[in-house]
Order: structure tokens, then C-alpha cells, then sequence
């Protein structure tokens, strides 16, 4: 199977969607975004031994890769449009590509997010997606439009990936949680993107951030952006089942610095908390006020007693 052939294959669609005037095959794509709108573009690289182990399931990981992108769009407020896949490939087995462009394509349609083009070359397994989106001038949702005063807001619950992964470990505190490990491991591998939310929260919302890295740590993003601290409310914060027969320092850890949780964090003025909720119920998402962004800058965690704790600002770093 030559280059093209593996292309035709596996990657090419006859109907690329509605905002694709040219797709897979000539040496550009052509996009149609709605008239007006702003262009929101993001990359993600994948890499075999950093980001995924070797024996990871191939679908699993095309749905991945292309959830991560997806989610730094939610992240914005931005519809999908589409994506390119840049792929380094050991060597062209047709049943892991038909697995992988499966998880990655059944995604893809399930968003309207078609793939528009790409790259393919021999190489370590390597993949980098770039997601093109649209959103509405002066509505897409900035890490550094806080403002002191705005609620703060998680979708979802956080957690459960990193309870996954430290099972997979094989880290003692993690093994002896009994819960079923089947919806942590999904989790991990299938993140799902908050997609509808993000859209509903546009206009509504201020600043947001998708969580990759942890919640404190990706937090702090959009504080330093913002140029504000916050509050969090450690009661306000939904626990998963699985995480509650945890220690506690060992829950806060999966709560707080977590990573590859693809929820969405956002702020939001109190006299919108009523549009949030119904940004949630339209889109099926739970969302939950967990706190406060306040003038005073860092955060700061209360407890039940509304007294301050401390507070491990790390988040995941690939060169610390
Ligand atoms: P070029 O030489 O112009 O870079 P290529 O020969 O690399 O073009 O690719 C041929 C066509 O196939 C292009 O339209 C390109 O976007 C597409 N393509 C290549 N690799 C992929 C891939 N992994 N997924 C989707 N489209 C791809
Ligand atoms: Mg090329």
C-alpha cells in the first residue's frame, strides 16, 4: 500500500461537510467560514512513549487526538469547521490505521469536524492535528477576560483520568478504590469535548480553559491572564464515586491536579448564573459553581469551615 492509497483508504470521506469547498487532495484545503466570523485554530501533537504507551488501542487513540483538538475549541466557544492530520507512521499496517482513522473519524462526524487534509510520512509514531473553527467577533472566550466579582464555573467532574491512569501504574492508593474501572479508563481514553457547552457559553460566559493539564494548575492560566485570584469552594467540587472511598489527599490530588480531564473551566458575572445553567441544560452537560474570582491575586481553596488551605499551584509541565 503506497502513500496515496493509505490516504484513500483510510482518511478520505465522500462528503466532507458544509464548510468544506475542497477537501483531501489537492495541495490546499478550501474552507467556507459563515461571513463575519473569526478564524480559532489550535494544534496538539501526540507523541508514542509521552502521551500514549505503545500498546494503546489504535481507535482509542484517533479518538483522542482528535478529542484533545476539539476540546481546546470548546474552550473558545468555537464551532468546528474542520481538521488537518499530520501522521508519522513506523510502517503502513492496514489494520491499525483502518482502527485509528475508525476512533478518529467516528468523532469527527459525530461533530461536524470533517478532515480536510494532512500529512503522512515514515517515522516514530507521531501524530499532530491542527482543528479549524468559527466563532462570532467579540464572543469567543478568552483566558484573560475574568473579572473580579465572576463566579467560577466546572463542567463535569474531574478526577477520574488520573485515578485511571495511576491504576494503570499500579500505584498503591489507587488499586485499593474497588469501584469498577471501566468509566475511569473511558475517561482517560475517550475524553469526551465539550463542544455543545462551549458554543452555549459564548456571549454568556467570560474567560475559559479546557483542563489538560489540572484544574489549580490550568486555572492559574487564566488568573495570570486575567491578572485576578480566586476561591474555590473544596465542597462545591462533584466527586466522582469512584473517588470518594479515596484518602483525601489522594482525592485532592486527582480533583486538583489531575490532567486529561477535558472539562471545561469558566468564569462567569453572578447576573448570568441563570444563562450558564440553561447554557448546561441545553447542551446535556452538568455544570457546577465551584467558587469565586476574587481582586486579591492567587487562589485560594476553602474548606468546609470556610477557612483557607493550602494550595499546590503545580500542573504538568514536559520540561519540570
Ligand atoms: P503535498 O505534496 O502537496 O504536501 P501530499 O502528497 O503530502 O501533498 O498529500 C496529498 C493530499 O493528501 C493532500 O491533499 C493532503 O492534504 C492529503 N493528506 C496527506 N496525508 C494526509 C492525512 N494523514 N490525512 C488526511 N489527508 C492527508
Ligand atoms: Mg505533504
Amino acid at each position: 500500500m503506497g502513500e496515496f492509497e493509505l490516504i484513500r483508504r483510510h482518511f478520505m470521506r465522500a462528503k466532507p461537510g458544509p464548510a468544506v469547498v475542497l477537501g483531501i487532495g489537492d495541495d490546499c484545503a478550501l474552507l467556507r467560514p459563515s461571513p463575519g466570523h473569526q478564524l480559532a485554530i489550535s494544534s496538539d501533537m501526540l507523541v508514542e512513549g509521552r502521551h500514549f504507551f505503545p500498546e494503546v488501542d489504535p481507535a482509542a487513540l484517533g479518538h483522542k487526538a482528535l478529542a484533545v483538538n476539539l476540546s481546546d475549541l470548546a474552550a473558545m466557544g468555537a464551532r468546528p469547521l474542520g481538521f488537518t492530520l499530520a501522521l508519522a507512521l513506523p510502517r503502513a499496517d492496514d489494520a491499525w490505521l483502518a482502527d485509528f482513522s475508525g476512533g478518529l473519524l467516528a468523532l469527527a462526524d459525530a461533530h461536524g469536524c470533517p478532515l480536510v487534509g494532512g500529512d503522512t510520512t515514515r517515522g516514530p509514531l507521531n501524530l499532530c492535528i491542527t482543528v479549524f473553527g468559527e466563532v462570532a467577533p467579540g464572543q469567543a472566550l478568552r483566558r484573560d477576560a475574568a473579572r473580579t466579582g465572576d463566579d467560577l464555573w466546572l463542567s463535569g467532574r474531574t478526577g477520574e483520568a488520573r485515578l485511571a491512569l495511576e491504576r494503570l501504574r499500579g500505584t498503591g492508593w489507587a488499586l485499593a478504590s474497588t469501584e469498577d474501572h471501566a468509566l475511569c479508563r473511558q475517561r482517560l481514553e475517550r475524553p469526551t469535548p465539550r463542544l455543545a457547552l462551549g458554543r452555549k457559553l459564548a456571549g454568556v460566559a467570560h474567560a475559559a480553559i479546557d483542563l489538560s493539564d489540572g484544574l489549580a494548575g490550568d486555572l492559574g492560566h487564566i488568573l495570570s491572564a486575567s491578572g485576578v485570584g480566586a476561591e474555590i469552594d473544596l465542597v462545591a467540587l462533584p466527586v466522582a464515586p469512584d473517588l470518594q472511598p479515596l484518602p483525601e489527599t489522594a482525592r485532592l490530588e486527582c480533583l486538583l491536579h489531575g490532567g486529561d480531564d477535558y472539562e471545561l473551566l469558566f468564569t462567569a458575572p453572578p447576573a448570568a448564573h441563570d444563562a450558564v445553567l440553561r447554557a448546561g441544560t441545553a447542551s446535556a452537560t452538568p455544570v457546577q459553581r465551584i467558587g469565586r474570582i476574587t481582586a486579591a491575586e492567587g487562589l485560594r481553596l476553602l474548606g468546609p469551615d470556610g477557612r483557607a488551605r493550602p494550595v499546590n499551584a503545580r500542573s504538568y509541565d514536559h520540561f519540570a
